[in-house]
């Protein structure tokens, strides 16, 4: 297929593609959506998939019925799919099901303070909230520096893995940034991290719906050893998500989640806890969720994560292009055609807020943008140049809107006429940027 037919047949996967919103003149128009990094609507193979799997669903694990052994089998089989999908090893790793990155972040994070041999954990610059707060109170963490444009330094964490030899005990990096879209060389950082003895944990969150990934084998220096993403952002919106890595890590200590399903055996005088993955699944498990993702799953490797990124690609750099011919819009991150990427970009546009420039765009166009730090303030903060006392002036003055850019990120179903209709409104803003004020102004 070319890229025109398989625009076309990308747009017919997803729910709501073509869904009226009103404007601010009271018109009605598609709305287009461009903030698929929070999160994406559900394939219609997943809205089948719930849809045929709902009158077999039931309690798993301990049900006798027909109903209940069905949803149990699904359910575990869906671990096998999870791990091809993504070159897991069968039999040594192990898939959690949780509620999405943060709470695999968390839970990893929990699992590995219980151990407290090599305190340091690695994280980075650039991470979203999720790949730093967790690791912040039970760890010394060091941040891996990010250059100018935002990229991450391999020389510095070259330096802090010599600087800090034998402590380090994981790097946790993501996989491709929710702010400037940027891949990161994972299979170069794993082999880094791994020469230095340090363990090595992907938050695939915006890299896995986008792009293939492969945890390769054990005897790898490029193996990873653990990988959390979310379902959410991979056309699966049903509340699960999944954190893999060594069954052995789990083995040990105690889940961060206590409760029933946890456990094999308790008395008033002891606790078994029950071995991974059901130590970290207490409480009810969402199968339907779980159902959900094997169908986004089957969706996606139908169509290949190869074609999905070059598709994807093409209509990123397309954005960039036209980004890039508009004055007064700045992009914020090396924009070269040959910048491994995913499929989003920020941006701001001098002299409005980005607030402001969020709201015009759905209030005037119907289209979806995410505005703000992006729950990477650290890395947004650094970007926009921030310093100390600005950050200190906002911590202490909640009346003053926070700064921030403006991000797009694309779905497989966004195509070029959309991108058309963002770039046409954008030069009309930076254009008449005083009368979109005027008529803005009263917008937080
Ligand atoms: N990491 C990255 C890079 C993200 O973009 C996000 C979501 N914006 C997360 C982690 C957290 O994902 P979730 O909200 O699904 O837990």
């Amino acid at each position: 297929m070319n890229k025109i037919e398989l625009s076309a047949y990308f747009r017919k996967l997803v729910v709501g593609a073509n869904t009226k919103v009103p404007l601010s003149n009271g018109e009605s128009i598609n709305e287009i959506n461009f903030d698929n990094a929070a999160t994406t609507p559900p394939f219609l193979s997943v809205m089948r998939q719930i849809k045929d799997f709902a009158p077999w669903y039931s309690s798993i694990h301990r049900g006798t019925g027909y109903k209940s052994q069905l949803s149990s089998d699904l359910y575990e089989q869906g671990r096998d799919i999870i791990k091809k999908f993504v070159h897991a090893d069968q039999t040594r790793d192990v898939v959690i099901y949780t509620k999405n990155t943060t709470e695999s972040i968390n839970i990893l994070a929990y699992g590995l303070s219980q151990d407290s041999n090599k305190p340091i954990i690695l994280s980075t610059e650039m991470e979203h909230l999720a790949n730093d707060l967790p690791w912040r109170d039970k760890f010394q963490v060091e941040y891996v520096g990010v250059d100018e444009d935002g990229k991450l330094s391999l020389w510095d964490l070259e330096n802090k893995l010599l600087k800090y030899a034998g402590q380090v005990k994981l790097v946790t990096v993501t996989g491709a940034s929710n702010v400037t879209g940027y891949i990161n060389p994972i299979t170069r950082i794993t082999r880094m991290a791994h020469q230095y003895g340090a363990q090595i944990l992907i938050d695939g969150a915006q890299l896995v719906p986008h792009a293939p990934i492969d945890m390769k084998p054990y005897d790898s220096m490029e193996h990873i050893d653990y990988l959390a993403f979310s379902a959410h952002k991979m056309y699966a919106p049903f509340g699960i998500g999944v954190l893999i890595g060594h069954k052995k890590t789990f083995e040990q200590g105690e889940p961060i989640y206590k409760g029933g399903g946890a456990v094999r055996l308790v008395s008033h005088q002891f606790i078994e806890w029950d071995n991974p993955p059901g130590k970290d699944e207490a409480g009810t498990p969402n199968v339907i969720g779980v159902m959900a993702l094997l169908a986004a799953i089957e969706t996606l490797q139908a169509i290949g994560m190869h074609v999905i990124h070059d598709y994807e690609t093409h209509l990123i750099n397309y954005a960039i292009d036209g980004l890039k011919s508009i004055p007064n819009i700045k992009l914020y991150c090396h924009s070269g055609k040959n910048e491994k990427r995913v499929s989003l970009i920020s941006f701001t546009v001098e002299g409005l807020h980005s607030n402001r420039v969020a709201e015009i765009l759905s209030c005037e166009a119907g289209i979806a943008v995410r505005n703000g730090l992006f729950c990477a303030h650290p890395y947004v903060e650094k970007l926009l140049k921030l310093s100390t006392e600005d950050l200190v002036y906002l911590h202490h003055h909640h009346e003053v809107p926070l700064p921030g850019l403006v991000r797009i990120s694309l779905g497989l179903y966004n195509n070029c006429h959309e991108i058309d209709r963002l770039l046409e409104l954008l030069e009309k803003i930076v254009k008449n940027n005083k009368q979109y004020k005027e008529k803005y102004k009263s917008m937080k």
